[in-house]
């Protein structure tokens, strides 16, 4: 039985292999630059906090403009055919709102005749 007699040159083969392998892979990572896993731990503790509040950022305000607040224009002045109540409007449109009579109750009417223009 000769089977037995390779082993230990196996082993010396294998140990020499592993000394080559650890010294290549020394010269490629300088033991300063050992990967920690903690870095990976604290880049997704930072990616998960930075998701959070963007989310939860309310709206940038400098999207809203203040510029339908201004009446601005000439003003339209519309009587209803119905009950004869002028209407001042900002559009040069007939249609009018829900609006109440000279008896106070609530009008039909939902178009106005073109009076004037009011500068
Ligand atoms: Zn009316």
């Amino acid at each position: 039985m000769s089977a037995g007699a390779s082993a230990p040159a196996l082993v010396e083969q294998l140990g020499l292999f592993c000394q080559r392998w650890h010294r290549r892979r020394a010269s490629y990572r300088p033991a300063g630059e050992v990967f920690d896993p903690r870095y990976a731990v604290e880049l997704t503790a930072t990616g998960t906090l930075n998701v959070a509040p963007s989310t939860a950022m309310p709206r940038m305000p400098r999207m809203q403009r203040a510029s339908r607040g201004r009446v601005e224009g000439p003003t339209y002045i519309f009587r209803c055919a119905v009950c004869g109540k002028t209407i001042n409007k900002k559009k040069m449109d007939g249609t009018l709102n829900a609006h109440k009579n000279k008896q106070g109750y609530p009008c039909y009417g939902r178009y106005g005749m073109y009076v004037r223009t009011k500068y």
